[in-house]
């Protein structure tokens, strides 16, 4: 491989409203035992701190309790070579 990606991705990302499209997440309430289930495609995250624990306010409908949800955000990049233009 000639190219590498070399550090740790750290600290307030600057994003103000992160989305992961794709994810979701899905329990039950801690407070009522209700099934919870919420996706991450829009608005799920507002400043996440990579490499650090957060603080996911994830709210139950049936009992109108927000179940507080620890979450650490670690990011990976993969590098793959595809040759030069010339
Ligand atoms: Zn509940």
């Amino acid at each position: 491989m000639q190219f590498k990606v070399k550090g740790e991705v750290k600290g307030e990302l600057d994003i103000k409203r992160c989305d992961l499209p794709g994810l979701k997440i899905e329990g039950n309430c801690l407070n009522c035992g209700a099934k919870i289930r919420e996706e991450w495609d829009k608005d799920a995250f507002n400043y996440p701190i990579a490499g650090e624990i957060n603080d996911y306010y994830l709210p139950c409908h049936e009992c109108d309790t927000c179940n507080i949800i620890k979450l650490q955000f670690d990011i990976s990049v993969k590098v793959k070579g595809y040759g030069v233009d010339s």
